[in-house]
């Protein structure tokens, strides 16, 4: 009842060219509260988009559950899923690339509106000026065009797309990550104020450790389409326990705000994910690797409380053999 989302064992394989296979998502389970933000955080190519898509189905899974306000989704009809769609919204990465050109802002937001058949024609009009306001846009943006406006202010054009049917949860893919710092914050102070407005829960997902950290309630790693560390904020980021986490936290270089927000990477390269490593995938960049990760899949452990979990798949935590 508490739970909005969750997500069991879901994963994506992707047919290549030559018969290959791509593991974007590898076995990932989740589990987000109502009213709760989740970041996913981790290197570009490590399968955050694809769960992201997966988790609306916009992709369809390879396999595992996902379960949407009580509801299984992969068993929905297609019109069921459309009913469902409007409880979940997505806001993309690329604000120049995800609205219609030809279409005034006003039709953009009012798109989802008249799609669902919300009010009649004039509510629905008057309902895209409040949401006009509720993202900071001058009135009259409702007869001007994408085009004319700047990355941060298409951004809110996404945004106000996406609250228009005042859903349950927003995925956000990147949502500031095109944009200049200064314009990153006041995106983000926005989604904040609306979250809090309209009881919103979103799964943000970047590669920017200090963007995920200011929105996030809890944050979950991921590593070549698998979650490898997952906590509540504070724990994550006060104690890192998996030495990618790690990695990712000692690549922010320096205290500067302006310089905090670099892209994260670890030393060595993302494994190509089509064949991706024996055991513990992070062994071939990890500093703390021991023999038998190269061959063992660690399991994930609970180095936190029942109540407050820090989950962490890492031999360094596996439990001490006991003697007989
Ligand atoms: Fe490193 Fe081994 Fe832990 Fe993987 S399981 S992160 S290789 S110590
Ligand atoms: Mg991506």
């Amino acid at each position: 009842p508490d739970d909005l989302l969750v997500v069991e064992n879901l994963t994506k394989h992707f047919p290549i060219k030559g018969g290959g296979v791509i593991h974007a998502v590898n076995g990932v389970s989740l589990r987000q509260r109502r009213g709760e933000t989740v970041g996913i955080v981790g290197e570009s190519g490590c399968g955050k988009s694809t769960l992201a898509r997966l988790c609306l189905r916009l992709v369809e899974p390879t396999s595992g559950e996902i379960r949407f306000d009580g509801a299984d989704l992969r068993a929905l009809s297609a019109s069921a899923l459309r009913a469902k769609r409007r409880d979940m919204q997505i806001i993309f990465q690329n604000p120049y690339a995800s609205l219609d050109p030809r279409m005034s802002v006003g039709d953009i937001i009012r798109e989802p509106l008249d799609i669902h058949g919300i009010g009649t024609r004039a509510e629905r009009l008057r309902e895209v000026a409040g949401l006009l306001e509720k993202v900071g846009l001058p009135s009259d943006a409702a007869r001007r065009y994408p085009h004319e406006f700047s990355g941060g202010q298409r951004q809110r054009i996404g945004i106000a797309r996406a609250i228009a049917l005042r859903p349950k949860l927003v995925v956000a893919d990147e949502p500031v990550s095109a944009l200049d710092l200064s314009i990153q914050s006041q995106v983000l102070n926005l989604m904040v104020a609306l979250r809090a407005e309209l009881k919103l829960s979103y799964l943000f997902i970047s590669h920017d450790l200090g963007v995920i950290r200011y929105i996030s309630d809890r944050v979950a790693v991921m590593y070549l389409g698998q979650i490898v560390e997952l906590a509540d904020v504070d724990t994550l980021y006060a104690g890192p326990a998996h030495p990618y986490t790690r990695a990712l936290l000692s690549a922010i270089p320096q205290p500067d705000p302006e310089r905090r927000r670099v892209r994260a990477v670890p030393a060595g390269d993302l494994p190509n994910p089509e064949f991706p490593p024996p055991g513990c995938p992070f062994h071939p960049r990890c500093p703390n690797v021991m023999d038998h990760c190269r061959s063992v899949v660690p399991a994930e452990r609970n180095i936190g409380t029942p109540d407050r979990p820090h989950l962490v798949n890492c031999h360094l935590y596996d439990p001490a053999p006991t003697s007989a």
